[in-house]
């Protein structure tokens, strides 16, 4: 109860923030947003070679290397979080049965440090797929989840290349396992409260899982779903859209600190931590089907997401 007390207490210091924020502040770094770099990245992790991405496979660790040399080059300190078959079954229980874990596992974790550096703002995005199936073949995940990766490494560029020292520290998460139950965000949220002092506290949770496609081409959507136990999270959202150029639509979807939810938000959400999470605005049909590949991103949506998604997280931390 203490801490949930302080993290309300720091998040209405935020609106504070998040009011004083001009708009020519942070479109200063729009531009350092690249399609191209955005597509690069998608064909790299829907590369055939990597196999779809399955946890635990020596592709995905692949993956791994290749968001870890990233964020590295943004400029970003960066440590992977290693999590083992036995670490994560002391630290989330056992497997269901007849499943079980993958051996290794790892979180890529990067850093850009606050003023306040024991405060943070986490934004987080799976990078692990649903690998090969037997009869269906290679699932490229394009739109789950090598476009939330897109957003995620944008984010830190963008951040990054403000040079501006952020009010809190902010984690720019890369999650591993999420196609096998949200494996490497429920490992790094049960071991944060077990091993971090209680002045460590999470201010802010930003998701993105399947950012890249919608059903309205013409006039692309994207679903914004917060804990509206903050209510101010989504004024922050409406506020900074109305800098964003349209055709753009954002669909708002209610939801609370109760730990419901089909992504990484959950677990966040499960320790009522104000959060929000970027999602697609309607199921398409090759969710988790082999069929969900890069020619079918809608990549000027995906641009605005993020552009807006920037916005917002600039408004957290200055
Ligand atoms: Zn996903």
């Amino acid at each position: 109860m203490k801490r949930l007390f302080t993290a309300v207490l720091l998040c209405m210091a935020t609106i504070t923030f998040a009011q004083s924020v001009q708009e020519g502040d942070f479109k200063k770094q729009f531009e350092v947003y690249s399609n191209k770099y955005a597509q690069e990245v998608v064909d790299f992790m829907t590369h055939k070679k990597f196999k779809g991405r399955e946890a635990g496979t020596k592709e995905n660790f692949k993956i791994m290397e290749f968001i870890k040399g990233e964020f590295t080059a943004a400029g970003l300190d960066v440590q992977v979080q290693e999590i083992t078959a036995e670490s994560l079954a002391e630290t989330i229980g056992e497997p269901k049965p007849g499943k079980t874990y993958p051996e290794n596992m790892g979180n890529v974790i990067a850093r850009i440090k606050g003023k306040q550096h024991n405060k943070y703002v986490i934004v987080g995005a799976h990078y692990d797929h649903l690998g090969k199936k037997k009869g269906l073949g290679i699932h490229p995940g394009a739109d789950d989840n090598a476009s939330g990766i897109v957003a995620l490494l944008s984010l830190a560029k963008m951040m990054k290349s403000s040079g501006i020292t952020p009010e809190y520290t902010i984690l720019f998460c890369a999650w591993d396992g999420e196609e096998k139950g949200l494996l490497g965000s429920k490992y790094f949220v049960e071991k944060w409260f077990v091993t971090r002092a209680a002045s460590d506290s999470i201010c802010y949770y930003m998701n993105f899982d399947m950012v890249g496609r919608t059903a309205t081409p013409e006039h692309p959507a994207v679903t914004f779903a917060w804990n509206d136990n903050y209510p101010y999270l989504k004024e922050q959202c409406t506020k900074v859209a109305e800098k964003i150029p349209g055709p753009f639509r954002i669909l708002y979807d209610q939801r609370f600190g109760d730990g419901k939810g089909g992504s990484d938000y959950a677990p966040f959400s499960a320790r009522n931590i104000p959060f929000v999470a970027w999602m697609e605005d309607e199921m398409h049909e090759d969710y988790h089907k082999p069929t969900d590949t890069p020619d079918k991103i809608h990549w000027i949506k995906l641009r605005k997401t993020v552009l807006l998604a920037y916005g917002i997280l600039f408004g957290w931390v200055n």
